[in-house]
Formats: C-alpha cells, sequence, structure tokens
C-alpha cells in the first residue's frame, strides 16, 4: 500500500533562531509516525537570515521545502500559499516558535486516520504570558465576533491544526483577499476535534504582534465575516429618527401651550454635532464595507514568490491555478 503523506506547513517571518530548534523538535515525533513528511516552511519576506537557514536546511534535509515571497505578505497570505503548493494526504499548520507543540503531532494523526475526523484543532485553555490588557480585549473580540456572525470562532484556537485534503481543497476554493484564517476553517466546517493545551511561550525571538496590529487584525474578522455592523447603522438611523418625531411632536405641543419663547440654541448645536458624528461614524462603516470589496475587484494574488526549491513544474501548474 502506498505510504500516506503529511505536509508541515510553517509560515515563518524573521524566524532565524527558532527554524533549526523548530526542526529538530518536529522530527522527533514524525520520525515516530507511519506516514512520509514534508516540511514546507514558508518565508514571508523575512529581512533576517531566514532564507538562508531554509536554504542550508532543505540541502541538509531532504524533506524540507521552502516557498519565499517577493516581500512580507502576512501570515495568512503564507498559510494559503503553503496549503497550495502542499501535497500531502493530510496538511498540518504549525508556528516557527514552537508555541505550537509538535508533541501533539502522533495525536491529531491518530484522531483523522483512526476516528475519522476530518479536522483536528487545537486551542489553548490560558492565556499565561500576556499582558492582561490583550487577554480582555481579545476576549471581548470573541464574544463580539460570535454573536454577530454565524461562522463559529472558538476563543484560544490556534491555526495549528491537521486536516484531510478535501478540508484543505475546501479552504483553497476561498479565493478572498482578506483571508481571516480564524473564521475561514470555522466557515467551511466538516467533523472537527479539539484538542486542549496550556499556553506555551516562543522559544527564541520575538512575537510580531503589536497590540495596534492585533486590533487591525480583529477589525478585519469583523468586516469578513459579519455584516452585522451595516444592519447596527440602520437601526441606529431609526432610532433617531423616532427620536427626533417624538421631538418634534414636543415642541408642537409646547409651543401651542407655552407660546415661543426664543432659546435653547445651544442644545440645538449639541444636537447638530452629535447627529453629524453618528452619521459620519455609520458612513465610516459603510466605507470599510466598500473598501474591502474594493480591494476583492482589483483581484490581485494573494501573494508573490521570490524563489523556491519545490519543482518547477509544480510551481507553474499553481501559477495555472491561481488565473
Ligand atoms: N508570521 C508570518 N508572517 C507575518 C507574521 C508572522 O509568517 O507577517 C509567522 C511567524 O513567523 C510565526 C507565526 O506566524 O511562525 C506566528 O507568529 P508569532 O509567533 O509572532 O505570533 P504569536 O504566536 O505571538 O501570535
Ligand atoms: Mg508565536
Amino acid at each position: 500500500m502506498k505510504r500516506e503523506f503529511l505536509s508541515i506547513i510553517v509560515p515563518a517571518y524573521n524566524e532565524e533562531p527558532t527554524i533549526e530548534i523548530f526542526l529538530n523538535e518536529a522530527e522527533k515525533y514524525t520520525s515516530r509516525m507511519p506516514v512520509d513528511v514534508e516540511y514546507l516552511f514558508v518565508n514571508d519576506g523575512s529581512s533576517d537570515n531566514t532564507l538562508a537557514v531554509l536554504k542550508k536546511l532543505s540541502e541538509e534535509n531532504k524533506k524540507v521545502r521552502y516557498l519565499s515571497f517577493s516581500r512580507n505578505f502576512g501570515k495568512e497570505a503564507a498559510i494559503y500559499a503553503g496549503m497550495k503548493y502542499s501535497k500531502g494526504d493530510y496538511v498540518v499548520i504549525m508556528d516557527a516558535d514552537l508555541q505550537d507543540p509538535p508533541s501533539l503531532l502522533p495525536e491529531m494523526y491518530r484522531l483523522i486516520t483512526e476516528e475519522g475526523f476530518d479536522c483536528v484543532g487545537s486551542r489553548r485553555v490560558d492565556r499565561k504570558g500576556e499582558p492582561p490588557i490583550r487577554s480582555f480585549f481579545a476576549r471581548l473580540f470573541y464574544r463580539m465576533i460570535n454573536r454577530m456572525s454565524k461562522t463559529d470562532v472558538v476563543d484560544g484556537a490556534r491555526d495549528f491544526q491537521m486536516m484531510r485534503r478535501k478540508v484543505v481543497d475546501a479552504i483553497l476554493s476561498m479565493p478572498e483577499k482578506n483571508r481571516f484564517s480564524k473564521g475561514i476553517f470555522g466557515w467551511v466546517g466538516f467533523k472537527k476535534k479539539w484538542l486542549e493545551y496550556e499556553n506555551v511561550e516562543r522559544v527564541a525571538g520575538e512575537t510580531k504582534w503589536s497590540f495596534w496590529k492585533l486590533l487591525v487584525y480583529a477589525l478585519d474578522g469583523i468586516l469578513a465575516f459579519t455584516t452585522v455592523p451595516l444592519v447596527f447603522s440602520s437601526l441606529l438611523g431609526i432610532l433617531f429618527c423616532l427620536i427626533a418625531l417624538i421631538m418634534i411632536l414636543f415642541i408642537i405641543v409646547r409651543t401651542i401651550a407655552f407660546g415661543d419663547p426664543t432659546s435653547g440654541w445651544p442644545s440645538l448645536a449639541c444636537i447638530i454635532i452629535f447627529v453629524s458624528g453618528v452619521q459620519l461614524f455609520c458612513i465610516g462603516i459603510l466605507g470599510q464595507y466598500l473598501a474591502k470589496t474594493y480591494i476583492e475587484t482589483k483581484n490581485r494574488p494573494i501573494f508573490l514568490i521570490g524563489e523556491t526549491n519545490i519543482e518547477e513544474d509544480m510551481t507553474k501548474e499553481a501559477k495555472e491555478n491561481e488565473q
């Protein structure tokens, strides 16, 4: 029987200090698994020597393949590219910093091959080692997006998950440019099992996520997976019309009963400023959706490859698919 094949996709952005540690650690577990393995590193436009390290490793270890982007396209693009170029019957996505413990790989593989799951995800049960303010906003984000969107976005879910080919193909069939993986993985569905583990801190190097970047990421996620903010702004419009109607009635009745002393311009000024603020806010929401639509219609590629050691014909094939 043909041996099955597992692709391990590793997005790497300035991971010079961690890649080799990652590879050694992962090999410890995969070498004992009954499956052939390829490591597909995606160098996401690193400015350090990540690419040189990858080249060196690929010469030493035939299982190491790499794709190198022409610039930094972001982790979501790296995951997409990795999936596109992976040839495994199973695919797993892992961070290069060992925050996704390779010790879970054998169990994930077992759950898929023996217990019939299509996808095994992982979630961390705590947020140890993270600033409390960041945890607070993260929790708030998950509560909000799950209220607003039908897609299940699980709190603490990592991108670390193993899936069957059919799940990978389903994900690749979503051509959107604004790729919010946590939502995409939930959107495709399939039979999923969650593994839980305690948060691990990265082995070396430092995180690429500033608070600001996380905020933008969260907003992108909301825009990509729900249009509820648009409904919200419509409701706000209706509410303000109602309030205005009540005020008009009140003023008419008051004028009839007490005459019309000319006063109250400061309150008028406040109302005008407030209402125009609300209007700008709602136009802003509309604008955000329009901007996303604009970017999608430009239909630019999700990533561009600078160099790779993956065979030429495969590269060509993927290029054709992109069109
Ligand atoms: N990463 C990437 N492109 C980026 C930022 C990050 O490919 O623009 C990779 C990074 O090399 C790592 C993974 O995504 O393998 C997770 O990044 P990081 O550890 O900085 O995030 P955190 O674990 O702190 O959420
Ligand atoms: Mg990390």
